[in-house]
């Protein structure tokens, strides 16, 4: 992919980088308050570029201006969410346990707070310019969590990238924030991604896009001297399973709801319902009918660029060929150029199970159903796919009544599980998690979305018989400004009595 940007080359990487350390060093000086008026300020510079945000967006993506003013309107909340976090300032996540003089051995004072890791890199994804992009989710944590950012610009949306950038530069100069905090690294070499990641100063990264790229990020930090964390939030086929009292009674409206799901916005989104589990069953035929009737109707649009779509393409046809792998529908309209073709495709749990090609993610308005024998045989294949991001239960109540195991087996594959939805649509709040176990994410331990995000750039530091004036100010007896810290093993907002 070629954009009008130069490719960073391996002498600017250094220098960005090392400004970055430097920076870092200085925006530790700084207080949670002042961090919190520059994010605010981000969110309003970002809103000041106005429709021609929306416009180069559109332009470099093909996303529809309405998608693109709802991801602005998720980024500017999510600058803002992490504004109020760091005002609460609970998140530090503030221990303290007092001396104990006379047990024996003495009980040393010990306090315990997280502090940021440094320099994070950041590489967002094609298909979302805004949200996982240049001032998205890892950028917004990343600063809250006092690290410096630099973000490698997606070459699908450079100019985007470019225009997001300059207004965080004006929110650095308005809120007097050190020069570097945040810098921007354009390029389309993978050299350079690699040069980022493996560079000395870098502390942590942050990807969003293909489980090819997240995990060859993840392997070069591994390669390093001194091994850092990547946070590589990656494709899921986000498998959806339909019980059959609910298929039975519900045949058409379920169809219906998937088929919008699958191929909401050209079906590129990373909790696209690509994979569809069910029994046989009296309404099964009904729902595969509507599934198709709906996806028929689907009007193919243009995807994110061309090398998208060639890989929906190849993998879609691939998908289509293997072994008694059976068309449901395709488009009843011919796609052309970088148009998308919805396609939905049925194969029996047996075929599924022995066909490792057919678990991948194929990126675009595609989903396969498995028709399974029993219950026995669909949690058989539930657990042969690999981590996810979610995964959805149909259920009746009768339906949940007679398989209470399933919610255990969900649990172990997903990081979100849906009951009677499809996963599409992620909700920024406190309770989101947005990851899962592996290869849906390099650490399922963290979520991408909500405040918990943050953890994902901090590190816990105790400090023993720390003298009061040395100790960060959510660490002093004193509770200057009333957070909730752990004292003593109970939770409390008052001042420590010594
Ligand atoms: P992508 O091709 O992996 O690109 C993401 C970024 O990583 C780009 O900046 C890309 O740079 C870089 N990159 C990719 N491979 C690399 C490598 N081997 N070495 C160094 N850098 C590399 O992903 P995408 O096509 O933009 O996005 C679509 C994918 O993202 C889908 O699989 C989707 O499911 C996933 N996604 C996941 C989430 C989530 O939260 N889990 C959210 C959105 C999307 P270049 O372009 O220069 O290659």
């Amino acid at each position: 992919m070629t954009n009008r940007f130069n490719e960073a080359s391996l002498a600017e990487i250094n220098a960005v980088m090392e400004r970055s350390l430097t920076a870092f060093q200085e925006y530790r000086q700084i207080s949670s308050d002042d961090k919190a008026v520059f994010l605010e300020c981000i969110a309003t510079e970002i809103e000041a570029l106005g429709d021609a945000l929306i416009v180069q967006a559109s332009a470099e993506t093909n996303l529809p201006a309405a998608r693109l003013t709802g991801e602005r309107g998720r980024t500017t909340f999510q600058l803002r969410m992490f504004a109020n976090m760091l005002r609460e300032g609970s998140w530090v996540e503030a221990s303290i346990d007092t001396a104990i003089p006379d047990k024996n051995p003495p009980k040393p004072d010990i306090r315990k707070q997280l502090i940021a890791l440094g320099p994070v890199v950041v590489f967002g994804a094609s298909n979302f310019p805004f949200a996982y992009s240049t001032a998205g989710g890892d950028t917004a944590s990343a600063l809250a969590a006092g690290c410096s950012v630099v973000v490698k610009a997606h070459p699908a949306h450079a100019a985007t990238s470019q225009m997001v950038y300059e207004a965080i530069q004006t929110a650095i100069a308005k809120t007097n924030m050190p020069k570097y905090i945040f810098q921007h690294v354009h390029g389309s070499s993978f050299e350079i991604g690699k040069t980022l990641v493996q560079h000395d100063a870098t502390a942590a990264v942050g990807f969003t896009g293909s489980f090819a790229g997240g995990k060859a990020l993840y392997d070069h930090a591994a390669a390093r001297k001194n091994p850092i964390p990547v946070f590589s939030e990656m494709g899921s086929i986000n498998p959806v399973i339909l019980l059959p009292d609910s298929v039975n009674k519900n045949a058409a409206s379920l169809a219906k709801q998937l088929a919008a799901s699958i191929t909401l916005g050209m079906g590129q989104f990373c909790t696209n319902p690509g994979l569809l589990l069910t029994v046989e069953s009296e309404g099964l035929h009904s729902f595969i009918d509507t599934l198709g009737n709906e996806i028929e109707k689907v009007i193919p649009a243009n995807m994110l660029h061309a090398g998208i779509h060639t890989a929906y393409d190849n993998k879609m046809h691939d998908a289509l060929a293997q072994k008694a792998v059976v068309l449901i529908k395709h488009s009843s309209v011919v796609s052309k150029n970088i148009e998308a073709l919805p396609t939905v495709a049925t194969v029996n749990a047996q075929i599924f199970l022995a066909n490792p090609l057919l678990h991948e993610e194929v990126f675009g308005p595609y989903s396969l159903l498995v028709v399974c024998k029993n219950i026995n045989e669909l949690i058989a294949v539930w657990k042969s796919v690999r981590g996810q991001l979610t995964t959805s239960l149909m259920g009746t109540d009768q339906d949940l009544a007679d398989h209470p195991e399933l919610l255990q087996i969900a649990e172990s594959i997903a990081g979100r599980i849906v009951f009677n939805n499809v996963p599409t649509g992620v909700e920024v709040c406190a309770s989101m998690v947005h990851g899962g176990p592996f290869p849906a994410s390099t650490d399922s331990r963290f979520t991408a979305v909500g405040i918990h995000a943050v953890k994902r750039w901090v590190r816990p530091v105790c400090y023993q018989n720390c003298p009061q004036q040395l100790l960060p100010e959510a660490l002093k007896n004193e509770n200057t400004k009333r957070i909730w810290r752990l004292v003593n093993n109970e939770w409390t907002k008052n001042d420590v009595e010594c």
